[in-house]
């Protein structure tokens, strides 16, 4: 053999079986397709490892059982499935995305009877965003035009999509979203912002994505002393914050050091976030 590691495509997951990626297409009656018909999940790989892979599972079983739609496989195959990906790729520090369709099947708006659902996954290399995490990116605030029920992960993302493409326009890193002046997340993480030393941010209700990454960030507020409250904010308590910064699965936790062209606090990284960070990344196995 001429090459050492057959290292050919990269393999994904997709309909019941390992296929690889240029083998890998759907339906054009998949109601995903059609209608954003479906829930997905990212996952943190750290070490190898998936990153509070339970928190994961059950937001995935909840979004799933809230939109009426029975998951092909249990958590334990769909573990399994994940794993496999990993073997096979040797990813050690990336991402796992995996979604699940209603399947295929004419289009019509109601449930169909008898689809099978479609589940797609596969991994990728991430590198953890260092840079961003150490000066913090810029942020523009938006109003949310999302549905009402942000609380699930559904395929259903052009709220979202909408949003982040106006901040790139700008030159932002990202979109602070708001109802009528009350601040909900960013366009694909959680917000939490520092006012007297104290963490704010907007309670697990339906119009926000429960993050784990939030709730692990919560948790670690509780460890270190650092009063964290879950209480709606406004716009106004935004711009009066000392600081601010985002949470989510890739992200982790970033500073946000300017907001709709205003310096946040001091303009740097504040010490709680760095507190919360240095917290953190002792979660994260080596
Ligand atoms: C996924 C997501 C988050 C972050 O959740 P994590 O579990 O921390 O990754 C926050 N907001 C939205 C809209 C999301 O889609």
């Amino acid at each position: 053999m001429l090459f050492r590691e057959p290292r050919c495509l990269p393999v994904i997951w997709l309909d019941d079986r390992l296929v690889p990626e240029s083998e890998a297409s759907v339906s054009y009656s998949d109601r995903g397709y059609y209608f954003g018909d479906g829930i997905y999940e990212v996952f943190r790989v750290y070490g190898g490892h998936l990153y509070e892979a339970d928190a994961h599972y059950d937001r995935l079983e909840r979004s799933a059982r809230e939109i009426g739609l029975g998951l092909p496989y249990a958590r334990t195959e769909i573990d399994d499935i994940l794993r496999l990906l990993l073997e096979r790729e040797h990813v050690q520090n990336g991402t796992v995305y995996m979604q699940v369709t209603r399947g295929v099947a004419p289009r019509s708006h109601p449930f169909p009877a008898d689809a099978k659902p479609v589940m797609l996954a596969y991994c990728s290399d991430a590198a953890r965003p260092i840079h961003m995490m150490q000066t913090g990116i810029s942020a523009v605030t938006r109003p949310d035009i999302r549905w009402l029920r942000c609380d699930l992960k559904t395929l259903n993302l052009l709220g979202s999509v909408l949003a982040k493409q106006e901040a790139a326009d700008q030159g932002a890193g990202d979109v602070i979203l708001h109802r009528d002046g009350i601040v909900t997340e960013c366009s694909a993480s959680n917000l939490m912002i520092v006012k007297d030393g104290a963490v704010l941010t907007h309670p697990a209700d339906h119009l926000i994505l429960h993050g784990i990454t939030r709730a692990v960030v919560l948790r670690l507020a509780g460890e270190q002393g650092i009063h964290a409250r879950e209480r709606a904010f406004t716009l106004e308590e935004l711009r009066a914050a000392d600081e601010a910064f985002l949470t989510g699965t890739t992200m982790e936790i970033v500073p946000i050091v300017q907001i709709d062209g205003l310096p946040v606090g001091v303009g740097e990284p504040g010490p709680v976030t760095r507190r919360l960070q240095q917290s953190f990344e002792a979660t994260i196995p080596s």
